[in-house]
């Protein structure tokens, strides 16, 4: 029988309800966005909020944005948008497998890191020191979807993005508990192997313990993570506090690995001179713009105080354009001849 345009989400919806766990979240029983809107003939509302995560200018930007090595020059090394790729691959693979709504993960993966300034946790460190403000890349991620891009996102995305605080302990969906995991998981695994392709390290550096519960090789590693969260949650989502866990075996190796990662590649002293050179750029930078602000983006919200402009226009450049802005304003610039009009060419 054929169907119609009009029909296909409806379909889609009544698919879900048939196939999902009964604790999933259900695109057609969404809490809503912000501003409400007609629904989508083809679509759910999660699988309209991928797409619109997907053509935002900001997720374009993550390619360009540090995830563990400061503007990579080579082709293999992750950045924040092959980070979030992952992120994404290793929560729908979760979520299918638990039968809980992969669209809606995917989502949240997508955006997760939308609100990563440049140079990762080094840049965002720096502007919360400098702003009254203050600055989270969470709480930026928040403030694109909803002021800046005007995705108006579905409420379950948005709580996905925020992640858990000490006023908010909770996520709203099993689906974002994925992505939260998900996120630790997929940068462990590829931060090893792209300490390793740098020749930081090598696997056999790592702790045997961490090696032997997780594996030797990262094929193995995260395999292992992956079908332990599966096989743990299913037992999890059926007892009384449903949730999405690793074993307590695979937890503390993973927390293992996480705390050697810190203190010897994330924390290691060639890393921390990279720091102070962050610092400088971001510092040098947020100083220019508050005696210079006519030259911030003319897309900001012009109501907004200076420093909320600042705030948002550094934490949007990626790595090489904060390093390109830096020379431009912070660097003498070459003396560049006119090339048309020279008046007094050839006189001497
Ligand atoms: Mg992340």
């Amino acid at each position: 029988m054929a169907l119609g345009v009009m029909h296909i989400r409806e379909s889609t919806e009544a698919l879900e309800q048939r196939v999902l766990h009964p604790l999933a979240a259900r695109s057609s029983q969404t809490l809503g966005r912000e501003v409400p809107e007609a629904p989508c003939s083809i679509r759910t509302v999660f699988q309209r909020d991928r797409d619109r995560i997907l053509h935002s200018k900001a997720f374009r930007r993550l390619k360009h944005k540090t995830q563990m090595f400061i503007a990579p020059v080579g082709d293999h090394y992750r950045t924040r948008l092959t980070h979030s790729l992952e992120v994404a691959q290793v929560s729908r693979t979760i979520a299918r497998a638990l039968r809980l709504n992969e669209d809606l993960t995917e989502s949240i993966a997508l955006a997760h890191d939308v609100g990563h300034p440049p140079f990762g946790h080094t840049g965002e460190h720096v502007l919360d020191e400098l702003s009254p403000i203050g600055f989270h890349h969470q709480k930026q991620g928040l403030r694109i979807v909803k002021t800046l891009e005007k995705l108006n996102l579905t409420v379950e995305v948005l709580d996905g993005m925020e992640g858990t605080t000490e006023q908010k302990p909770n996520f709203l969906t099993l689906e974002a508990q994925i992505v939260d995991t998900a996120d630790r998981m997929a940068y462990l695994h590829h931060d090893v192997e792209d300490a390793r392709r740098a020749g930081i390290m090598l696997d056999s550096d790592l702790p045997t313990e961490i090696l032997e519960t997780l594996g030797h090789t990262r094929h193995e590693r995260l395999d292992r993570m992956v079908i332990d969260i599966v096989r743990h949650s299913l037992t999890a989502m059926e007892s009384d506090e449903p949730r999405i866990a690793l074993s307590s075996e695979i937890r503390e190796a993973v927390m293992g690995l996480r705390q050697w990662m810190f203190d010897h590649i994330y924390l290691a002293p060639e890393r921390l001179e990279q720091t102070e050179n962050v610092r400088r750029v971001i510092t040098a930078l947020y100083e220019f713009y508050m005696k210079r602000p006519e030259l911030l983006s003319d897309n900001l919200p012009e109501t907004d105080p200076v420093e909320r402009r600042i705030l948002d226009y550094i934490s949007g450049m990626t790595d090489r354009f904060a390093i390109e802005a830096y020379q431009a304003h912070l660097l003498p610039n070459t003396y560049q001849a006119f090339t048309v009009n020279r008046p007094y060419e050839g006189l001497s």
